[in-house]
């Protein structure tokens, strides 16, 4: 009793949503529309690789979800990154700005070019790229040199800026687009995490040049693995679709190839299981907010625990619901009974500057990702059957 019973009525409240598990995970997927129908139909029109009729539908119906002219399929969403970055035209040596609280992946992305991230501080009530601290870095260390943005103190082009829309919240995204404008650098979002989510009305992955997602296991929708890039640019979604299919030029049956290409198209088969996922992705989300709510109105009348929201201008997908504890150790007594009692919850990530790979690596001073780190903790998401 006593200390080990701190959070007994958090884990009863997270248990009664969802009524009926033993265990309860952070998120897992669900299958309830026409996904078997769609996987046998792929099987049966033996295209279950790189062509086939629900690639292309994916990528219509992801059109139709985010408003891009264009979206482009691809084996996952760390690839989709890794492409937008390349067709964004960033080269090995340049610098690309991100953030530090982030997903592995997206320092990743930026590493396969042999570019250098950038990691600044994000932002308190958005959890994502601060556009004050990018503002800051910029009037700090830019200079614009015909029409192209160097880092005046190492020299090299700041060649793309990644904002990231952390559990599906949109960052600050429009003022984040203004500021690249300004310094005419290529703004590449990765909306990994915020399908279904809206920033003003308009869908995240579509405010600049490139918009990339993922369909893991673990996001909103998933098909096992998958990603998605989108573009309103004609020029570059041309050349993504190019260079994720081994940059092959169409031909009959010669096989020509003008670029190092990359196998990077999302496959026929996972492809069918991403369309009959698409199709549930409104009750999804309908249902994931609803969830969100509930937990809102729990956690108002528990003391000490921040319960994270969508700020005014932004509609969040709530992908992965986060609370905030009063410190590092509030967090980590948290973690271990909760963990202990069948409710999976888990700290953000490390990080990215803190890990060896990036510790000599460019940051901002970084105090609200610090802060955050230390107190952040997801609880179970999972749309409620
Ligand atoms: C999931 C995720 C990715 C990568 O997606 P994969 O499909 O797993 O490769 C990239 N960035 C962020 C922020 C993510 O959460």
């Amino acid at each position: 009793m006593g200390q080990s019973s701190k959070y007994g009525h958090i884990i009863q409240y997270i248990k009664s949503q969802f009524p009926n598990q033993d265990f309860i995970p952070l998120h897992e997927p669900r299958f309830m529309g026409n996904e078997k129908k769609y996987v046998a139909d792929a099987i049966d029109s033996t295209f279950v690789s790189s062509v086939g009729a629900y690639v292309n539908r994916f990528e219509e119906m992801m059109q139709e979800i985010t408003g891009a002219k264009y979206a482009i399929a691809t084996v996952n969403g760390t690839a989709a990154l890794h492409m937008a970055l390349i067709v964004a035209g960033v080269k090995q040596g340049e610098e690309v700005l991100s953030q530090d609280l982030t997903f592995i992946a997206t320092a990743n992305a930026i590493s396969y070019i042999g570019a250098i991230p950038v990691f600044l501080d994000i932002d308190r009530k958005t959890l994502g790229l601060s556009a004050e601290r990018l503002e800051f870095f910029l009037q700090q260390h830019g200079k614009q040199v015909d029409g192209v943005t160097i880092n005046s103190k190492t020299g090299n082009r700041i060649a793309a800026c990644v904002p990231m829309h952390t559990f599906g919240f949109p960052c600050e995204i429009e003022r984040i687009a203004e500021i690249c404008n300004e310094w005419n650098i290529p703004l590449v979002e990765d909306a990994a995490e915020s399908l279904g989510s809206y920033y003003k009305g308009k869908h995240t992955g579509n405010f600049g040049l490139l918009g990339t997602f993922s369909f893991n296991g673990n996001k909103t929708v998933t098909c096992g693995g998958g990603g998605a890039i989108v573009t309103n640019d004609i020029c570059i979604a041309k050349l993504a679709k190019h260079l994720t299919t081994q940059a092959k030029m169409p031909h009959a049956w010669e096989f020509n190839h003008d670029y190092i290409g990359y196998n990077y198209r999302m496959p026929n088969l996972n492809a069918a299981l991403a369309c009959a996922q698409l199709e549930q992705l409104a009750a999804f989300i309908e249902n994931k907010r609803e969830l969100a709510e509930n937990y809102k109105n729990f956690f108002e009348k528990v003391e000490g625990i921040e319960f994270v929201t969508e700020e005014l201008d932004a509609k969040a997908n709530y992908w992965l619901n986060a609370i905030l504890l009063k410190d590092r150790e509030a967090r980590d007594s948290f973690l271990t009974e909760v963990n202990s009692n069948g409710v999976m919850s888990r700290p953000v990530w490390t990080l990215m500057h803190k890990l060896p790979m990036f510790q000599n690596s460019l940051h901002d001073d970084l105090t609200v990702s610090k802060c955050i780190e230390g107190r952040l903790v997801n609880i179970p998401s999972s749309v409620r059957i």
